[in-house]
């Protein structure tokens, strides 16, 4: 069950300061604090004189937001150096230029902690918090990470749109919101929640993903326009 959500919007704010503060010290899984680690320490040439975050990486937005978009984990050399999700890298390239065009973000561009960056309206956050190994968490990483799910979730208390970017945030999300039977994922998909939220599905914003066309521009702004649409509708619970 969920845990009780902080009513004011002061409550909320300090609520998931704590929440961030206490993931940025989570150790909970020995391969990815190695992994972190290393990466940070090891740096890619085109960063070598920067400091590496090399921790996990908490969520970033409006806590008010009606739109919350779920990635799988933060990228090496993206959130891992920049300590934002989706910052510093190409996939974050594409996601925060499609919410400024859909005027969910004040910029098109996500670069560093202290770009200026803010969005209105929308939230992100990764399903599993620290870079793993080749993009790929273990299913007892995710199971490690759910809890955080789970909690910045319930202190996001106005969402009504779920944008899972990608086959792995749409299966955490799925099971942390206990949907059965689970709609098959594929990019523009929905999956109504029985308290009136709505899942959408995206393919995620990876390179592998936006240089060969499987998502152009055009299929992430209609993702985006979706969400819109169906947070300004009434929520039911
Ligand atoms: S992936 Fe999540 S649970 Fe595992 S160490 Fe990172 S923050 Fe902790």
């Amino acid at each position: 069950m969920a845990p009780p959500q902080p009513r004011r919007t002061t409550d909320r704010l300090a609520s998931l300061a704590a929440l961030s503060s206490e993931i940025t010290r989570c150790r909970r899984c020995p391969r990815l604090v190695a992994w972190r680690q290393e990466v940070a320490r090891t740096k890619r040439a085109a960063f070598a004189d920067e400091e590496y975050w090399g921790r996990p990486v908490p969520g970033f937005g409006d806590p008010g937001a009606r739109i919350v978009l779920v990635g799988l984990a933060p990228a090496a050399h993206g959130g891992n150096r920049t300590g934002r999700v989706f910052t510093g890298d190409r996939s974050g390239d594409w996601l925060f230029a499609a919410l400024w065009r859909a005027g969910l973000a004040n910029q098109p561009t996500s670069v560093a902690l202290d770009d200026g960056l803010r969005l209105r309206g929308a939230y992100v956050l990764a399903a599993v918090r620290c870079a793993p190994p080749a993009n790929r968490p273990t299913p007892e990483e995710r199971a490690n990470c759910a809890p955080f799910l789970r909690r910045e979730l319930a202190l996001l208390g106005g969402t009504r749109v779920l944008v899972a970017l990608g086959g792995f945030a749409y299966q955490a999300l799925a099971a942390e919101e206990g949907l059965r039977p689970r709609p098959a994922f594929g990019h523009g998909a929905e999956a109504a929640l029985p308290d009136g939220r709505v899942i959408i599905c995206s393919y995620h914003p990876s390179q592998q993903n936006t240089f060969t066309g499987t998502l152009t521009e055009k299929m992430l702004d209609d993702v985006m326009a979706r969400a819109k649409q169906l947070a300004g509708g009434p929520r039911q619970r």
